[in-house]
């Protein structure tokens, strides 16, 4: 590491976004000094709003695509979550989501190389694509469109993994890859188009919750805190992954909207709209690494995390109503 990095500050791209927040605040309570990078396109300044007080932490709106400042060449440790993550907004902004996945990686590393800081880049379920394997391993190479709706996200972080090899392997940069499973909490944006975020909406303010296609696609859903302790675990080991993080439990989404239904106790109706294209039919990771190389496992169960996110977005929509994306 050169002499300017210190184990201590640690920089985090992404930082106004949704997992973003949360990790700052993981990060400040366990004593890091955290400098936060985001250019605000898709997170919120107010996620931040108990951290901008605090001594350990500053917060620098810029893209990740721009050239690093030398202050950030000060971080020993960098968490790369800059990247919009939903499809309905990504898909309107193609062109910033492939850059911010690949440019904003390579600018990262670039920087990594150059102070000798350890590189977690935030990578996706979604470089498996529309699986044929099931669940999904590591291990598995994935199906992926490679120039469909969705191929700014998922073809961008497959990019971006590609990347973090090359310099681990030509130039020794030290390297952490996640591969994240759809991750749901309080603070994800009111309606910005997740499921998660639409269903809770749709819900508290009585609109009907929007089911695509039949509802009998899957996801796993894993609850914030336990995506961030993931996060900082996969950081602080030896093991470069990829290593999936996310929740085994698969759920239609078909019956998320019934649950959601149940704990609002809402009596919005299900009705059923056009499937976006290349929607994945099937997805639940396979934890096996992620148990046996960072003696991690979720502990939130759907329905406790549902009712924590619950409770947040009732305060977030006390205060003004939401248009679902
Ligand atoms: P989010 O949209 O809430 O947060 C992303 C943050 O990055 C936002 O604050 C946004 O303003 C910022 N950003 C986007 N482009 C940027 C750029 N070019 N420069 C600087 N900042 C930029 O999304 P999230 O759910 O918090 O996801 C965080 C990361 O985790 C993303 O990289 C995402 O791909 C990855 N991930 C998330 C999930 C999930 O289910 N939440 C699943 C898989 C992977
Ligand atoms: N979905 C839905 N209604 C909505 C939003 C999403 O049925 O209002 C579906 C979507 O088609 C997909 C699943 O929910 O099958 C998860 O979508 P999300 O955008 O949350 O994440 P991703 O597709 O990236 O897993």
């Amino acid at each position: 590491m050169s002499d300017c990095a210190d184990m201590n500050t640690v920089l985090v791209t992404g930082a106004a976004g949704f997992v973003g927040s949360h990790l700052c605040e993981a990060l400040l309570a366990r004593g890091h000094r955290v400098m936060a990078v985001d250019n605000l396109s898709t997170g919120d300044i107010d996620h931040l709003d108990r951290l901008l007080g605090h001594k350990g932490f500053t917060f620098h709106r810029r893209d990740v695509c721009q050239e690093p400042t030398p202050e950030m060449a000060q971080a020993g440790r960098v968490f790369n979550l800059a990247c919009p993550a939903s499809p309905a907004y990504y898909q309107t902004a193609p062109v910033d989501t492939v850059l911010s996945s690949v440019l904003g990686a390579w600018r990262l590393l670039e920087l990594a190389q150059h102070s000798g800081a350890r590189l977690l880049h935030t990578s996706t379920s979604e470089v498996y694509g529309d699986p044929d394997c099931h669940p999904q391993h590591e291990e598995y190479w994935g199906h992926v469109n490679p120039n469909g709706a969705r191929s700014c996200y998922d073809e961008g972080k497959r990019c971006a993994e590609a990347m973090l090899m090359a310099y681990h392997q030509e130039r020794g940069v030290d390297v952490r890859m996640a591969r994240i499973f759809n991750t749901y909490g309080p603070r994800l944006r009111p309606g910005d188009g997740r499921v998660v975020s639409n269903f809770i909406v749709q819900a508290l303010q009585g609109e009907d919750l929007t089911v695509y296609g039949d509802g009998t696609q899957t996801r796993s859903f894993c609850y914030v805190d336990d995506t961030v302790r993931a996060l900082m675990l996969l950081m602080d080991g030896e093991h470069l992954g990829p290593i999936n993080v996310g929740n085994p439990g698969e759920h239609t989404m078909l019956d998320l909207a019934e649950v959601i239904l149940r704990l609002t106790g809402s009596r919005s109706r299900i009705v059923f709209r056009a499937l976006p294209r290349d929607d994945p039919r099937r997805r639940c990771p396979d934890i096996t690494r992620a148990k046996s190389l960072l003696n991690w496992e979720p502990t939130v169960d759907l329905e406790e995390g549902l009712r924590r996110t619950i409770d947040h977005f009732r305060g977030v929509l006390g205060e003004r109503s939401v248009t679902v994306a």
